[in-house]
């Protein structure tokens, strides 16, 4: 997929989203085309598995409308599970696939991930804002809830256990997530441009661990490294 489509990674303060849905869970059965923005080769910026090399999935469109999303989600690519494959098929080496978006969970199914499988022999791993249910055969689930974040429009949470829950910190209160089993818990400060407004979101995500060490801090260290 040309580079030229890309675009940035998670965090930034943007507010071009339009929480675009371009399939729905009903029908997703029979998409047969993905609206895909970017496939690409990196390192998993965030979370649990930071600093590992994955290929990237990133879908377009959400149901949902954060006011610090970068993810352009007019922009996209239709491709069919095949060309899909064969895009991530270019980085054999990659022990890792993330699918991420947008709301990658709007879009497959359990056939989409074991085909994927099958054609990759990689692990799949989703991130996921957990308003919808997802295909029980996926190797690794990162709940990324934003109810907290988008409104009273906003679509209630139906996942109620992950491997990783991973929270972007605005100050809310952590006791609302305390019902969602996970293996790990992080908290992410809010990427913002603005450098005073940065080291406000750092230091206040950074006391918040130090009072709640059940969590841990992720760093976005794609930004870090300026990569992809
Ligand atoms: S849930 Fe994720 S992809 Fe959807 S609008 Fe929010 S940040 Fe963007």
């Amino acid at each position: 997929m040309p580079r030229k489509t890309l675009n940035k990674r998670r965090g930034t303060a943007r507010r071009e989203t339009t929480g675009l849905i371009v399939s729905c869970p009903e029908s997703r059965s029979l998409v047969s085309m993905y609206k895909i923005n970017e496939i690409f080769y990196s390192l998993q910026g965030e979370g649990y598995h930071s600093g590992t090399s994955a290929v990237f999935v990133r879908f377009s469109g959400c149901n949902l409308c954060c006011a610090f999303c970068d993810t352009q989600h007019q922009v996209g690519e239709m491709m069919s599970l095949q060309e899909i494959v064969a895009e991530v098929n270019k980085y054999p080496i990659a022990p890792l696939i993330v699918l991420t978006g947008g709301e990658p969970s709007l879009f497959i199914d359990e056939a989409f991930v074991a085909e994927l499988k099958q054609k990759t022999g990689k692990t799949i791993a989703i991130e996921t804002n957990g308003t919808r249910p997802l295909p029980n055969n996926l190797d690794w689930v990162t709940f990324s809830p934003k109810s907290s974040f988008v409104g009273g429009d906003a679509e209630p949470c139906v996942l109620k256990r992950c491997d990783e829950l991973k929270v972007v910190y605005l100050g809310q209160d952590l006791a609302q997530y305390d019902d969602i089993e996970a293996k790990y818990r992080f908290l992410q400060p809010c990427f913002v441009e603005d450098l005073e407004q940065r080291k406000v979101n750092m230091q206040a995500c950074v006391e918040a661990v130090k009072s709640h060490p059940n969590w841990r801090l992720s760093l976005q260290i794609h930004r870090v490294l300026n990569i992809p």
